[in-house]
């Protein structure tokens, strides 16, 4: 009976708290199932399809590592030492574009590249010291390089709202196909529903930003990867300002255009409640 209450009593609060997120944030692709009176259970769950030998660790926003045999692949590194902390070091870096959630110089200086190729656009090759040069791989949008056999193809990255225009012009920045081991991965950098993106083809894994006023809303992000049907997509790169996006509605609206598609929600914003 006193179970049966203590059950009832963690229901009610999880269910109160669940309400008041709803107030101010999108609900997360999360279950909270502890009712046995353990150790308060995390707020977030997430787990990740174990279909594949690239394994991905979320970092935050924007920033991500991917593991491949020994080949260790830091995207976007942003966050200083500590966001890496315990993680292997990087044989490829990749970065798509100028901005403080893409490129932190302090970053690259704080970890140890010793070992690392770098692949950047021009503009951010530009704002990285003379010190790593040497370790730079430079492309333009459609170009690609080789390394690690791991095939980086550079995907344009752009906004095409006019009220968004300034925020990322064509040509600047790269998003990156990753050929790795047969499997295809797409990061799509800061972007809106481009027709590039609508074109690419054979992609397994796509990481999809959607935040304003900077990307893609719900809807847009949605519309894309329903005209180039990646196998799984990961939707990242979610806080935008004010908003956080609607995860759960790309979600939703992903699944009623082609069920035959998977969405993986990850934790991209760990010392963040969504
Ligand atoms: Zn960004």
């Amino acid at each position: 009976m006193m179970k049966r209450t203590l059950i009832l009593l963690i229901g009610c609060a999880l269910l109160a708290r669940c309400k008041e997120n709803q107030k101010t944030k999108p609900l997360i692709d999360s279950e909270i199932k502890d009712t046995h009176g353990a150790p308060s259970p995390p707020s977030k769950v997430f787990t990740e399809p174990q279909d594949s030998n690239v394994k991905i660790i979320p970092i935050e926003h924007a920033t991500a590592i991917l593991e491949w045999n020994d080949i260790t692949i830091y995207i976007d590194p942003v966050g200083g030492l500590e966001a890496f902390e315990g993680q292997k070091q990087p044989d490829l870096i990749l970065i798509t574009d100028v901005h403080g959630d893409h490129l932190s110089v302090e970053t690259l200086e704080a970890l140890n590249t010793e070992k690392a190729k770098i692949i950047v656009p021009q503009a951010v090759a530009d704002k990285i010291p003379s010190d790593f040069t040497p370790q730079l791989d430079i492309l333009d949008n459609g170009e690609s390089k080789e390394r690690y056999g791991i095939t980086v193809e550079a995907i344009p990255m752009y906004n095409i709202r006019e009220e968004a225009l300034k925020f990322h012009t064509k040509g600047r920045g790269n998003g990156y196909v990753l050929n790795i081991d047969g499997q295809r991965l797409y990061f799509s950098g800061d972007t809106e529903d481009i027709p590039e993106m609508r074109a690419l083809q054979n992609i397994d894994k796509a990481f999809i930003c959607m935040n304003l006023p900077y990307t893609m809303t719900p809807e847009s992000a949605a519309s894309a990867v329903l005209e180039f049907k990646p196998k799984q997509m990961y939707p990242y790169h979610y806080r935008g300002r004010p908003d956080v996006s609607d995860v759960a509605k790309f979600k939703a609206m992903v699944y009623a255009g082609n069920p035959d598609l998977e969405v993986v929600q990850l934790d991209w914003y760990p010392n963040d409640e969504y």
